[in-house]
C-alpha cells in the first residue's frame, strides 16, 4: 500500500503531467509571465462553469476577501458578522482594514454560522455578512440572503473551501456557492478542490460596476496604463497558476465526485459508530467535501487520532483554537465561554484524509484503523 496522505498532490500531477507541463512550457515559452493571455481565458471559463457575470482573478483567497470588502467600500468602524469556526483569513482582513468583526456561532451539525443568531449581531453599524461555506459544503444562505435583504447589507461568501458546489435557492433554482451573495471569494491554494501550484484566489460578481472596480484594485487601481482610480493592492493571478488551473478546471467535477466517493464510504462504514457523528449535510447543498469531518465523543478524538497515527493514517484538526480565542484577536473582547458551540467542536472534531487519487486499499486501511479503535 502505498503511504497514505491528507492530499496526494503528487498523485495528482502525474495522473496530468502531460496537460500540466505543456501549459507551464507555453507559458516559458511566451514569457508572458504576469497578464498573459491565460489569465483573461481562466477568468472567462471560470465565470463560465460557476454561471455568474464576472471573474477577476486575484494573489491568493485572502487579497480576495479583502479586495471584496474595499471594493464594497467598508469603513473604518464598519462591522462584518461572521463565524468563530473558520481559517484565520476571514477575520483577518476585517481587522487590518479596521472594520468590526461580529462573531455568531456555527450549527453544531453543518459547522456553518447559524442563522437564528444573526438577528442578535445586528447593530445599526452593520454593513456586510461574510458565511464560510466551511468544509465544502455552503452555509443556511436562503436565510442568510433573506437576513441580508431585509436589512440592506452586503454579502461577501467565503467560498475557498466549496468550488463546484451546487446550492438550490428558495424559488427553486440551483446556483453555484459563492456567486450566491454580492461577491464571492475562493482561493487556489494547492490542497483546495482546485488547488494551483502555488497561491491564487478569486473574485465572483454579477454586478458589472463591480466587476470592474475589483479588476482595477487587484493591479494598484489602475484603469489605464499609470492613471489610478482607487487605491489598490498588488494581487494578480500569475500566467503560470492561470495556466495550471486551466487545465484542472476542465477536471473539477471529476475532481469533486472523487472526493464525494470517498466521503459516502466513510459515511456507510461510520454510521454506525455511537461515539462518532458523521458530517451532517444541509439539504439545499451539495458537499464537495473539502474535508470529510467526524464529530468525536470529546474524550476519544485525541486518542482516535493517535491510534490512527500509528496504523500509518494521517488526520488533521481543523480547528483546533476559535478565532475568539486566538492571541492576536483578543482586543476584540471576547472571552471563554461566548461561543459554546465552536469551542466545542474544537475538542471534538477529526478530519479524515479525502482527496482525488484515494485508492481502495488505503481507503479500506484507513476506514478499518478507525472501526478496530472503537472494538477494541
Ligand atoms: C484557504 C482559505 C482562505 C484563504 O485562502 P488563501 O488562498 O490561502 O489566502 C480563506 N478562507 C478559508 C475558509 C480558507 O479555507
Amino acid at each position: 500500500m502505498e503511504k497514505i496522505r491528507m492530499v496526494d498532490l503528487h498523485g495528482q500531477y502525474l495522473r496530468h503531467k502531460e496537460e500540466i507541463d505543456n501549459a507551464i512550457q507555453e507559458v516559458i515559452d511566451t514569457t508572458a509571465f504576469i497578464k498573459g493571455p491565460d489569465v483573461q481565458h481562466f477568468q472567462d471559463e471560470l465565470s463560465t462553469y460557476m454561471g455568474t457575470s464576472h471573474c477577476i482573478a486575484c494573489g491568493n483567497g485572502t487579497d480576495a476577501l479583502q479586495i471584496a470588502m474595499m471594493a464594497l467600500d467598508l469603513q473604518p468602524g464598519d462591522e462584518v458578522i461572521t463565524t468563530p469556526f473558520t481559517f484565520i483569513a476571514t477575520i483577518e482582513v476585517i481587522s487590518l482594514l479596521k472594520l468590526k468583526p461580529v462573531l455568531v456561532d456555527v450549527d453544531p451539525d453543518t459547522f456553518n454560522i447559524d442563522p437564528a443568531g444573526l438577528e442578535q449581531a445586528l447593530s445599526k453599524k452593520t454593513k456586510a455578512v461574510v458565511p464560510v461555506h466551511l468544509f465544502g459544503q455552503a452555509a443556511d444562505m436562503n436565510r442568510i440572503l433573506d437576513f441580508a435583504k431585509r436589512n440592506g447589507l452586503f454579502v461577501i461568501e467565503d467560498n475557498a473551501q466549496a468550488i463546484g458546489a451546487d446550492y438550490r435557492l428558495s424559488d427553486g433554482s440551483t446556483r453555484k456557492a459563492g456567486t450566491l451573495g454580492t461577491i464571492g471569494c475562493t482561493s487556489f491554494f494547492p490542497s483546495k478542490n482546485l488547488g494551483a501550484y502555488g497561491d491564487g484566489g478569486a473574485l465572483f460578481t454579477d454586478d458589472d460596476r463591480l466587476s470592474e472596480k475589483i479588476g482595477a484594485m487587484v493591479n494598484h487601481g489602475m484603469k489605464k496604463k499609470y492613471h489610478y482610480e482607487y487605491v489598490g493592492v498588488n494581487s494578480r493571478l500569475d500566467t503560470m497558476q492561470a495556466a495550471i488551473l486551466r487545465t484542472k478546471l476542465r477536471h473539477l467535477d471529476e475532481y469533486n465526485t472523487a472526493r464525494q466517493k470517498v466521503a459516502a464510504a466513510y459515511d456507510k462504514a461510520f454510521a454506525a459508530i455511537n461515539e462518532l457523528q458523521i458530517p451532517a449535510r444541509n439539504p439545499d447543498s451539495e458537499h464537495i467535501f473539502h474535508q470529510y469531518t467526524l464529530t468525536v465523543k470529546k474524550e476519544l478524538r485525541d486518542q482516535l487520532k493517535a491510534h490512527l497515527q500509528e496504523q500509518g493514517v494521517p488526520s488533521m484538526i481543523y480547528y483546533p483554537v476559535p478565532l475568539h480565542l486566538q492571541k492576536a484577536y483578543s482586543d476584540l473582547g471576547y472571552r471563554e465561554g461566548d461561543f459554546p458551540i465552536t469551542e466545542s467542536l474544537c475538542k471534538k472534531v477529526l478530519s479524515l484524509p479525502v482527496h482525488t487519487e484515494m485508492k481502495d486499499d488505503q481507503l479500506e486501511h484507513i476506514i478499518a484503523s478507525v472501526d478496530n479503535f472503537f472494538k477494541q
